[in-house]
């Protein structure tokens, strides 16, 4: 594993917000192909360290770098074009939309930005839209949402919705792919399937994912690598059952 390419490479990320240091210095390396954990109790820094990756916060010091590009202070818009999708924490979906609606929207990295551009070059741009809509069909047989597909959004259970989100961020085709505690809420079954799903995203569509979890039975049971944070360090990394044995890891928890 150590040969393959490095897809992000942060390098002594701080960040304070007001009086408080969120993220003291932090190290972290994910390598193509695999799904790597980052995870540490609440508060330990974690959705800070994601928003710093993605753009969403500048890092107070420190370097991003994506595909072996500095990105740091990149705008998240931008980050997301180079092949970055993410799921948040708390659903983002849009109520009162369709399930398929709500897929599409991840779409929009790869739209055309001028409409006058659409205006001339219909014909191309007509393939174009056939591609999204092949992609987007893909998707949702991937994510086996066809049933619901016409569904509002908000009337699905929240197990589906995750899904959703899931799907929204893979129609983006992304290279790698963040996310914020997929499993939130979940009772056993629907853990398991989403288990399955990033599992699948990995293997058959080649995505390099960094899952974010405080649930150590996910981690081991998905993850090829962790790195655990606590107050803002990462105090311990590597295979992920020997990492969560490791003392410090146990008492950062017992204390949490
Ligand atoms: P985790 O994701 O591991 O639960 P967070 O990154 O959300 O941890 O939070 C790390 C620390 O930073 C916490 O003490 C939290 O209260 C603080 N924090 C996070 N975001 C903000 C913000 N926007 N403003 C002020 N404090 C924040």
């Amino acid at each position: 594993a150590g040969a393959r390419p490095v897809i992000l490479r942060c390098t002594g990320i701080e960040r304070s917000f007001g009086g408080l240091k969120a993220l003291k210095g932090v190290d972290v390396e994910v390598h193509e192909g695999e799904i790597f954990g980052l995870v540490g109790p609440n508060g330990s820094g974690k959705t800070t360290m994601v928003n710093v990756m993605t753009g969403f916060y500048p890092p107070n010091a420190g370097r991003v770098e994506l595909f072996g590009r500095d990105i740091t202070g990149t705008a998240p818009h931008r980050v997301a074009k180079q092949g970055v999708a993410r799921t948040f924490q708390n659903l983002a979906l849009f109520k009162g939309m369709s399930v398929l609606d709500n897929i599409l929207v991840g779409r929009h990295t790869h739209m055309r930005p001028s409409s006058l551009a659409t205006l001339f070059y219909w014909v191309w741009a007509q393939r174009e839209e056939l591609a999204h809509r092949c992609v987007v069909e893909e998707i949702i047989d991937f994510m086996q949402l066809q049933d619901i597909r016409d569904e509002p959004v908000d009337v699905i259970p929240m197990g589906l919705q995750k899904r959703v989100e899931l799907a929204r961020a893979l129609v983006a085709e992304p290279r790698f792919l963040i996310l914020d505690e997929p499993m939130a809420g979940m009772n056993q079954e629907e853990k398991e399937y989403i288990a399955r799903f990033i599992l699948d995203a990995r293997d058959e569509r080649g995505v390099t994912i960094l899952l974010i979890e405080h649930h150590m039975d996910v981690v081991t049971a998905l993850c090829d690598r962790v790195a655990v944070l606590s107050y803002g360090e990462v105090i311990a990394e590597g295979e992920p059952h020997a990492t969560i044995a490791d003392p410090a890891v146990v008492t950062a928890y017992l204390g949490a």
